[in-house]
């Protein structure tokens, strides 16, 4: 056997001796939140499509005229000739939703933070990221060749003694947090980060992956802090908006450095047209329909009412179970049940803390809400 195969063989099987190894499943995504696995139709709580616009009749017609246009793919990276007119007019109406200056849109979300960390932090800066941000964060701050000091999970008294402890002997600082945690569903306090930021000159960066689309009208979690300066609002087009692609939204100066520094905007395809279309009719229908945007959150906390667990601040509810092993369990129970709620194992989520994630859509049944309470319920009851 040659030594590459060996090496992976005996990984994967301590993996899954750990109840860590992960496997693709193919999976088929239908209207109304359905999806087909294995021949069987299950309800999801696992996917980020959350107000149901990736199979929306706009959305589609939206990527298919741009299909006929432009063609399949940009063909060249933005900086040459993959810079077609929907970029433009994409990264006009971000800046608009969110109140910036400006925006640029990257191949995607993961892309997009592995391009904005190091365009404005290197060697003699540091990058203080919270504990539980997204492993895209991460990725970017150890790009950036900065000085990478996590902070804890929300914690703005830990992070402002960091900064007092830290900042002086960097040249620049960059604050990195999810707005909205992909894995807990819980929110950002970004009006007092942006305070720490201010009163230390760092940069704060905020990740709204989560929140664009579903929290204050579409406008996302930094919305919900009209006080706080976030200087750098990241997010994606992949899930509320239903199509693919991240950006980032500030000033005009920043938006015009990324385009000529991100590597990841320098050095990549741009994005297919259709991808672009279709985010664009997605905003159309988001800002013309606020009630649209509000029902994840409003389904999410009928289910934590229902179960017994803190009302919900974003659509995604974590139900914490512990052991990787369990959480598998609690999946499959949930599964024959006919409902697909993946479990969430190591190392996305601290060890012991493996869970059920489940992510709430406009188009869930209220019923089948209801029907999926009554089955979680034990599980929330064994860890109170
Ligand atoms: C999904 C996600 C990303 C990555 O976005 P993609 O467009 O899927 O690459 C980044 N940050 C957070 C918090 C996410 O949940």
């Amino acid at each position: 056997m040659h030594s590459l195969d060996t090496y992976a063989a005996d990984k994967l099987e301590r993996l899954g001796a750990a109840s860590l190894l992960r496997r693709l499943k193919p999976t088929r995504r239908s209207a109304g939140a359905y999806v087909e696995r294995d021949g069987r139709k299950l309800l999801s709580f696992s996917c980020n499509d959350y107000l149901g616009l990736a199979h929306h009749p706009a959305v589609k017609a939206a990527a298919q005229k741009a299909i006929e246009v432009h063609g399949t793919g940009a063909g060249a990276s933005r900086l040459v000739t993959g810079d077609h007119p929907l970029l433009s007019e994409l990264e006009a109406r971000l800046a608009r939703l969110k109140g910036t200056e400006a925006c640029v849109v990257f191949g995607s979300g993961y892309l997009a933070n592995t391009g904005v960390i190091p365009t404005f932090a290197g060697k003699g800066d540091i990058v203080l990221v919270d504990e539980l941000a997204h492993a895209c964060i991460w990725a970017g701050a150890q790009l950036s060749g900065a000085r990478i000091i996590a902070f804890e999970h929300n914690n703005t008294d830990h992070l402002a003694e960091l900064l007092a402890e830290h900042r002086s002997s960097a040249r620049h600082a960059i604050v990195a947090t999810d707005g909205v945690f992909s894995m807990d569903g819980d929110i950002a306090p970004l009006d007092w980060l942006s305070a720490v930021c201010e009163a230390n000159d760092a940069w704060l960066l905020s990740d709204d992956a989560h929140g664009v689309g579903v929290l204050a009208e579409g406008k996302g979690s930094a919305a919900l802090f009209p006080e706080a300066q976030v200087p750098l609002q990241m997010g994606t087009l992949s899930k509320a908006l239903g199509s693919y692609g991240g950006y980032v939204c500030a000033s005009q100066a920043v938006v015009e450095l990324l385009k000529t520094r991100a590597r990841t905007l320098v050095y990549t395809t741009g994005l297919p047209p259709s991808a672009v279309a279709a985010a664009l009719a997605a905003l159309d229908i988001i800002e013309a329909d606020p009630a649209l945007t509000a029902l994840p959150l409003a389904k999410a906390r009928a289910f934590t009412k229902a179960v017994g667990l803190p009302r919900a601040t974003s659509p995604i509810v974590p139900v914490i179970i512990g052991k990787a092993q369990d959480a598998l369990d609690a999946s499959k129970a949930l599964e024959a049940e006919g409902f697909l709620v993946v479990a969430i194992r190591p190392p996305t989520v601290p060890a012991g803390m493996a869970r059920l994630r489940i992510a709430f859509s406009a188009e869930h049944p209220d019923a089948e809400i209801a029907r999926l309470a009554e089955l979680v319920k034990p599980y929330v009851k064994a860890r109170a």
